[in-house]
């Protein structure tokens, strides 16, 4: 930890982002700092408090894998706001596209007057999501929308009501969504009625039920059949690794049993992939790991460094399924997410992005299970890629243990990193580094959540 840095002017404030900023911890003031706890006190004020902050500090720049807060302390990125800026904090790729977009024109909305790149990003996700199939995409702006639209298609497509979610789902915040989405606390209470002809399967979940991915898609399948029926089953929409869920990896085979069973049965098989997709879990699709080739792929987050863009990609039968202007909205695919997103996309492919989530992968599965072998409050360390989680429980009762996880977040955040939890009961730490950070960087982070397990 060093406090040398030519770009700090007078008042302390970095003025250059991207990775030009020394990629260090460096804590100047306690966290939040002084200035973060009078912008907190201010957002108290004026934000409407559903509008929660996981920590405090308010940002000034950000880059490669460090974020400089308003008071000039430099924290590790182990966030990257939820999965999305995969290529870094003002990735400079993206960086640079942005600017020469906003110099041209910000806004036409494509359904009135369209233009290149929102052509350039459908065909770049028509060749990038997995299977050779003829596809056709359509962009949206947020995860949930594109979720929304996906079901929309699969219904307008087979002509049936009922979508098959998972337990643990996440999909999103909006009405459909909370619908499909499992956790009560904080997504739902309080905010039904829900969309109706959403119905909830068994999910594989092998650190808690010892099933094979067939028996587990046996159990899904059996559920679906007696409960809903086939003929009424528009859709089985499930995210390959979840992610609020608890970075859960389903037993090998779930998935292909299950894609299997919706193929033969006229269901339209919906992988989401918006926190797996864009090389985060060491393929640029975490489908791939299964060979599975999803009927509609959803994806957002990694895809356009930190630009609110997302899409729906998938065979062209299904696709084309609704009528013209059935599908759109004004801002989706904006063309300055668009020109973030080929910039992001580049990144991906040519920065070497999804070797280096393999090798982040390496780094953090070695550590974390070498503490676990002497922590037994460490029960289970999973993931793929730079997606990797570690399930805390009590050793004596195999329980969750909800508040030694939020302990070590805390503890964490307080030494200068940047750490969420998630799960479905409150116990799993999970890591979602930038895939550009550096070695260095990632060992010093994994020091601290190590320095605040043994603390906690
Ligand atoms: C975050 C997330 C969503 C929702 O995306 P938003 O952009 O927040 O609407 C949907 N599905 C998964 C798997 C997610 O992780």
């Amino acid at each position: 930890m060093t406090l040398v840095d030519s770009r700090l002017s007078s008042d302390g404030r970095a003025h250059v982002g991207g990775p030009s900023l020394p990629q260090e911890r460096r804590l100047v003031t306690e966290i939040p700092g002084p200035r973060s706890r009078e912008l907190l006190a201010r957002k108290n004020s004026a934000v409407a408090r559903g509008v929660g902050i996981t920590l405090p500090v308010f940002t000034d720049v950000a880059g490669g894998g460090v974020l400089v807060d308003v008071d000039g302390n430099s924290l590790i990125d182990f966030g990257t706001g939820i999965a999305v800026t995969g290529v870094g904090n003002a990735a400079p790729r993206v960086v640079a596209a942005v600017h020469e977009q906003v110099d041209r024109f910000t806004h036409t909305c494509f359904m009135i007057t369209g233009y290149d790149s929102y052509v350039d990003v459908a065909e770049a996700l028509n060749r990038l999501t997995p299977g050779d199939h003829d596809k056709r995409t359509a962009l949206f702006n947020t995860g949930a929308e594109a979720v929304e639209n996906a079901v929309k298609i699969a219904r307008s497509y087979t002509g049936r009501p009922a979508v098959i979610a998972f337990d643990h789902a996440y999909h999103g915040r909006t009405n459909l969504t909370m619908a499909l989405t499992a956790k009560s606390m904080p997504y739902k209470s309080g905010f039904g009625p829900f969309a109706p002809e959403i119905y909830r399967a068994p999910l594989s979940y092998p650190f808690h039920d010892g099933l094979s991915g067939p028996e587990a898609a046996k159990r899904a399948i059996a559920m679906i059949e007696k409960q809903v029926g086939a003929a009424s089953t528009a859709a089985i929409i499930i995210e390959p690794i979840q992610g609020e869920g608890g970075f859960i990896v389903p037993a090998p085979g779930f998935l292909t049993a299950l894609s299997e069973w919706a193929t033969a049965n006229g269901v339209v098989f919906i992988a989401d992939e918006v926190q797996t997709g864009f090389a985060r879990t060491g393929a640029m699709f975490a489908s791939e790991h299964e060979r599975l080739v999803p009927d509609l792929i959803v994806t957002a987050k990694g895809i356009a460094g930190g630009l609110p863009l997302s899409a729906v990609t998938g065979r062209t039968e299904i696709m084309d399924a609704p009528h013209v202007g059935g599908l759109g909205g004004t801002y989706g695919g904006n063309p300055i997410a668009c020109a973030a997103a080929l910039a992001a996309i580049e990144s991906y492919e040519h920065d070497g992005l999804v070797a280096r989530a393999g090798e982040i992968e390496q780094i953090m599965k070695a550590r974390l299970s070498e503490r676990q072998a002497s922590d037994r409050r460490i029960g289970d360390v999973r993931g793929r890629g730079a997606m990797i989680a570690v399930e805390l429980v009590d050793p004596a009762t195999g329980e969750p243990d909800a508040a030694l996880t939020s302990r070590v977040a805390a503890a964490s955040h307080a030494a200068g990193v940047i750490l969420l939890t998630c799960g479905t009961y409150g116990n799993v730490i999970r890591f979602l580094p930038p895939l550009s950070i550096g070695d260095a960087l990632l060992h010093e982070g994994l020091d601290v959540v190590a320095q605040a397990l043994e603390a906690a």
